[in-house]
């Protein structure tokens, strides 16, 4: 087990969120993040996980010891009768897709990158696109998780329930996650499509466009007449090699899923009732071109199936999301704490992984197990082992 003292500031991808942590550890077995979480744990230190860093919020931060799960990777084992596929936790999601087709399985699902870490997408619900498919969290159906007492817990439908519903989105808060069950699908593959339309035109028939495909997204760059629309679909059709470029792709799922962003921003992305996503983008398109001007980055639209996860973006609705970037070297907050105020209006419930400005009060009346998601957390983590001040600051 290595340990590195905290020479320097631990940041995340955007380079916004900065912090000191008293040690910074790679455990290279499920053994040695138990035992090390005991110790912490003994000394009264706080322990946060580590996935890929590319939370934009605070959530990995940590002036306690931070555990780097990296060498926690690659597919365990699959049950292929039953399509489930267990992982382990700091598997990047990049290293899944050749990893699972070597089974003939895929994921349903992923998200706009692939270079998160399985555990730290799930833990904040990471989603893509398409109205049929929830978020990564869904997809879970058990964990082996090392509690703060140093013991290593396996938990499914029958066995710990409690802990299961907090694995399956637990913000970080719970334990370290060593091991993910996975429901997959067989592999497929997707021919991609891009283009252009009015924006107006895209909002009036969104409806018809998220049920028409797959996967339907679209951007649209502020000041700009025009969406950049972007859809998927399955197909028998073979992969075309090399794979073109983004919006021309027939290939893996996992290969036509994932996009390259190495431009450094921040986001926040909020995620509304379905039905509330045109006219909430449409105000949120309204202030940024009459107050905002300055936003050079584009807005995203997605869909997300409802799903059963306590704190999950999509819980019991059929969601919606829209997303607002900002270049990492201005000031966010002034359009974000704008376009918030539009979300709230909306019923919006923020990405646990982007900014949000929310309290724990007004984040307890948008979800309505957010009491059973407290309660269950402090059983399994009594004396807040595996709080930060983030989290802790969002309990009221
Ligand atoms: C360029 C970019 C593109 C993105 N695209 C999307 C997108 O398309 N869709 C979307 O929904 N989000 C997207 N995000 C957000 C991102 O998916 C989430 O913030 C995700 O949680 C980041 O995963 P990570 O591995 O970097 O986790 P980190 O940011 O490192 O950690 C996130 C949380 O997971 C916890 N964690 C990590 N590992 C473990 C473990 N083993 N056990 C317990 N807890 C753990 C951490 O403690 C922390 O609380 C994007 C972010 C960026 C920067």
């Amino acid at each position: 087990m290595g340990a590195e003292p905290s020479m320097a500031e631990w940041s995340n991808w955007s380079g916004k969120q900065t912090a000191s942590p008293q040690a910074v550890v790679r455990p290279a077995s499920e053994e040695a993040v138990a035992a090390r979480v005991r110790s912490a744990a003994q000394a009264g230190s706080r322990v946060r996980c580590l996935g890929a860093g590319h939370s934009h919020s605070p959530l990995a931060a940590t002036e306690g010891v931070l555990l780097n799960l990296e060498a926690l990777a690659g597919v365990a084992s699959v049950d292929r009768e039953q399509r489930v596929a267990t992982i382990r936790a700091g598997t990047r999601i990049y290293q899944l897709g050749s990893a699972l087709r070597g089974h003939g399985l895929g994921l349903h699902n992923q998200g706009d990158i692939d270079r998160q870490a399985l555990a730290g997408a799930t833990a904040t619900g990471t989603h893509g696109t398409g109205r049929r498919l929830p978020c990564l969290s869904a997809s879970v159906v058990g964990a082996r998780v090392a509690l703060a007492d140093g013991s290593l817990v396996d938990c499914d439908p029958e066995r710990e329930p409690g802990l299961l519903a907090l694995a399956r989105l637990g913000l970080g808060a719970v334990g370290a996650i060593t091991r993910l069950d996975l429901s997959v699908r067989e592999a497929y593959r997707l021919r991609e499509r891009m283009w252009l339309e009015p924006l107006d035109a895209v909002l009036d028939r969104i409806d018809a466009l998220a049920a028409a495909h797959r996967h339907f997204e679209f951007f649209w760059y502020p000041g700009r007449s025009k969406a950049i629309c972007k859809a998927g679909d399955e197909t028998d059709a073979p992969p075309e090699y090399p794979l073109a470029d983004e919006g021309h792709r027939v290939g893996w799922s996992y290969e036509v899923l994932a996009n390259h962003r190495p431009e450094r921003h921040t986001e926040m992305e909020y995620a509304l009732p379905a039905g509330e996503g045109p006219a909430c983008f449409r105000e949120i398109r309204a202030l940024v071109e009459n107050r905002f001007p300055e936003v050079a980055w584009p807005l995203e639209y997605r869909s997300v199936a409802a799903d059963d996860v306590w704190l999950s973006m999509a819980q019991g609705r059929p969601t919606v999301t829209i997303s607002v970037h900002q270049d990492v070297a201005l000031d966010e907050a002034p359009v974000f704490r704008a376009c918030e105020e539009i979300f709230a209006r909306h019923a919006g419930r923020p990405h646990w992984g982007k900014l949000h400005y929310r309290s724990g009060k007004e984040l307890a009346a948008l979800y309505p197990r957010w009491d059973d998601w407290w309660r269950e957390r402090d059983r399994y983590d009594p004396d807040g082992v595996f709080l930060n001040d983030h989290v802790a600051s969002l309990r009221s």
